[in-house]
């Protein structure tokens, strides 16, 4: 069983345990991984198992056997758990959102923001769990009712990335519970101690056994087991491209159905009827939040030339001031990277930045400072004369590093902002109505934004990609629905 929350106690490295079939158990394997804290890495957040096929199977087994009673209860039955885990949730909110800033690092009011937001997502799917799921269609034939119903799919595998680590499970489980599925979690292991306390509060709140079932452990010794699984009817994926794609074959190829919602490389678009103020400001919140480490971050920048100068002056001014340091401390504006490998990754694109010839205008390494000496630490970059084809401004770097571009014409800013293989998010800066128009129409996004941060979407609004950003279904809102039950369409003659 997870240690209640205790400060003192918080201090002190604890083990979590997988939960299968009502019961948390360890795995089989006998093995754990660590997980530290990325701002201060001497510092053990705690240990998560490291599972394996073996726990995976035990996990849908589980999630199989329950699946037949949950799908028959009411959707007003289902809801009444998401509300009590809600409730749950919501007074345990400081102690996940800590957990989460001591796991991967964004700061404690972003941590925080996103568990509020858990709750919402919670309270937003009771209510879509009495709204109306089919349709009656007017038939040919006077004597026939003709209607649409809507019905579970089974086991759903749902495969979390670390970075939203509480609102990405959370938006994918809520839906498939609540229109009637039974589920099985893998959370990225880096962040299996953020996961396993929202499973705790699900557990709290009465789930039956096996509707929810969480496994932790490596993608692939784990997240493939759930993919590959013949009893598991979805999987819903969010996390890199390559593994998306990876994942789709697989699963696809067995029958199951699947959702990919993969990387972007985020443009916004500033012409000379911006508030260049605004338009900075924004683009540095889009860019650095969460440092950079978001699937809707800003990464490219594209200007255009009458504006360029007076606009650089202000991001710079406004790089100047981030504050760097450990998400823990409020003054703290950017936390670390989450972890090793990706503070290499960054660094590594930072250095093929500078060797195909994009200036480096300020950041660019590793802060300097004892405060900074154990952790995964990287300074807010930003490079300008930068080209399109460049490494820097295709692929996705997923940390505080900012790509400036110039253009002379809204037309050719559109050009270059579609000049990638993504389209998750893109910004426009301009209060003039018709470039606006434009921008819209043209813009290759799921999500669009005038005079917004590229970042973020409300829960209730479809959120998704287009080109390589997503396997083209929406999630959150109503649109969860379209991936969570299969639609029956049935002719009843007398
Ligand atoms: P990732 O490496 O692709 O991992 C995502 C999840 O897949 C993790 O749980 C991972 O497990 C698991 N996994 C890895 N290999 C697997 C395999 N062969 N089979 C099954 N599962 C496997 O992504 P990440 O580094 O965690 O997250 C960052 C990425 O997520 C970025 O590209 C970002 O853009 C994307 N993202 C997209 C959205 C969106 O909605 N479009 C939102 C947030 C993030 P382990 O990591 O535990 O090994």
């Amino acid at each position: 069983m997870i240690d209640q929350p205790d400060l003192e106690q918080e201090k002190l490295p604890t083990t979590y345990l997988n939960y299968i079939d009502g019961v948390w158990q360890a795995s089989g394997t006998g093995r754990l991984l660590r997980n530290v804290n990325p701002a201060d890495t001497r510092e053990t957040v705690g240990f998560v198992q490291e599972s394996d096929a073996e726990d995976v199977n035990a996990a849908v087994r589980a999630a199989k056997q329950t699946f037949g009673a949950w799908k028959r209860l009411s959707g007003m039955q289902r809801a009444a758990y998401l509300i009590k885990a809600a409730d749950l949730l919501d007074e345990r909110k400081a102690d996940i959102a800590q957990t989460m800033t001591r796991e991967m690092g964004k700061t404690y009011a972003e941590a925080f923001a996103e568990t509020a937001r858990g709750t919402a997502i919670l309270r937003y799917y009771a209510g879509e769990g009495l709204r109306k799921t089919g349709d009656v269609i007017p038939s040919g034939e006077s004597t026939n009712l003709l209607f649409t119903t809507r019905v579970p799919l089974g086991v759903v595998g749902v495969i979390t990335p670390w970075n939203f680590p509480v609102a990405i499970p959370l938006w994918k489980l809520v839906p498939a519970l609540v229109y009637g599925n039974t589920v099985v979690l893998k959370p990225a292991a880096e962040t299996g101690i953020t996961a396993a306390k929202i499973v705790e509060a699900f557990a709290d709140a009465g789930f039956p056994p096996g509707v929810i079932n969480m496994v932790t452990g490596s993608g692939t010794g784990v997240g493939q087991a759930l993919v590959e699984h013949p009893d598991v009817q979805a999987i819903t994926f969010t996390g890199s491209n390559n593994v998306g794609k990876r994942i789709g074959i697989s699963a696809l190829s067995r029958g199951a159905k699947v959702q990919l919602e993969m990387g972007g490389k985020n443009p916004v678009i500033v012409t000379e009827h911006a508030d260049l103020d605004q338009a900075a400001e924004l683009t540095i919140a889009g860019a650095m939040r969460s440092t950079g480490q978001k699937c809707t971050a800003t990464s490219r920048v594209i200007v255009l030339s009458r504006i360029y100068e007076p606009f650089l002056e202000r991001l710079v001014e406004r790089i100047k001031r981030i504050k760097i340091g450990n998400g823990m401390d409020a003054d703290t504006w950017m936390g670390p990277l989450a972890g090793k490998a990706q503070l290499e990754r960054v660094l590594g694109f930072i250095q093929k930045g500078k060797e195909e010839g994009a200036r480096l205008l300020i950041g660019g390494g590793q802060p300097q400072g004892e405060c900074f000496a154990n952790g995964y630490f990287v300074e807010p970059t930003l490079f300008d004369e930068v080209r399109s084809e460049m490494t820097i401004a295709q692929e996705e770097i997923f940390g505080p590093v900012l790509v400036l571009m110039k253009a002379d014409t809204l037309k050719e800013a559109i050009q270059l902002a579609n000049d990638v293989r993504f389209g998750l998010s893109a910004s426009l800066f301009s209060k003039n109505l018709s470039e606006t128009m434009i921008f819209i129409q043209e813009i290759e996004a799921g999500l669009v934004r005038i005079n917004g941060e590229s970042a973020g979407v409300e829960l209730q609004a479809p959120f998704g990609g287009m080109k390589q950003s997503s396997s083209h279904s929406r999630e959150q809102g109503q649109a969860a629905i379209e991936f969570f039950t299969a639609v029956k369409t049935v002719t009843m003659s007398g």
